[in-house]
């Protein structure tokens, strides 16, 4: 895996988040989930169980993940445009969905509530994003959902925001390059306007 790997946590939802690991990059759609290590940092930076006790054949993490990937997009494209969701995949994974809940001590008297996974194969290991997936699906209000403005960008978020006005995945890409495109468009207005005409001077 490439170390400067860096993932985008900027949808505001686990699901959704993993949708953008697939995304445009200087015009072109960019994979980042290359092998079996790409999905499990992911997951880890996610704060999701990332490690199985039972050996996983190569490549079969890095399969999964993306068909239950393309699998949560075309669910949420469908859910967006009011069309019947096929659950069949998203039910599979969920299917392998097993955590136990444990009540931890903190210090002094705190407690926390701790979910620990059966550690098993990749369904298991990704179980959790199809059920990121199915909650955003059943609780979200699908208005708040969606892909960024940006005319080169496809990432999705989901709009948390208080105004509920959020239109860019990230201000600094490309609500700045929009701003930056509106202000040049604005300023060729003002360039194709003919100059006032003025008295040439007698000399
Ligand atoms: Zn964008």
């Amino acid at each position: 895996m490439n170390e400067e790997k860096t993932w985008l946590w900027l949808a505001d939802n686990l699901a959704l988040d993993f949708l953008n690991t697939l995304l445009i990059r200087h015009g072109e759609f960019t994979e980042t989930l290359h092998e079996d290590e790409d999905v499990r940092h992911w997951l880890a930076e996610g704060s999701l169980v990332a490690e199985t006790d039972r050996p996983i054949k190569a490549g079969l993490l890095l399969r999964a993940a993306v068909e239950l990937r393309e699998a949560i997009r075309a669910a949420v494209q469908d859910r967006k445009q009011g069309r019947e969701v096929d659950t069949a995949v998203l039910n599979r994974f969920l299917q392998h969905r097993v955590a136990r809940l444990h009540l931890a001590k903190q210090r002094g008297h705190g407690l926390t509530l701790v979910e620990e996974h059966a550690t098993g194969d990749e369904m298991e290991l990704l179980s959790p994003v199809a059920h990121a997936a199915a909650r955003l699906l059943v609780d979200a209000d699908f208005n708040l959902v969606r892909q960024c403005e940006g005319s080169a960008c496809v990432l999705w978020f989901h709009d948390s925001t208080k105004a509920h006005r959020r239109r860019w995945c990230s201000m600094a890409t490309c609500g700045n390059r929009h701003k930056v495109e509106a202000f040049r468009s604005r300023s060729q207005i003002t360039e194709k306007k003919p100059l006032p005409k003025r008295p040439i001077p007698k000399l």
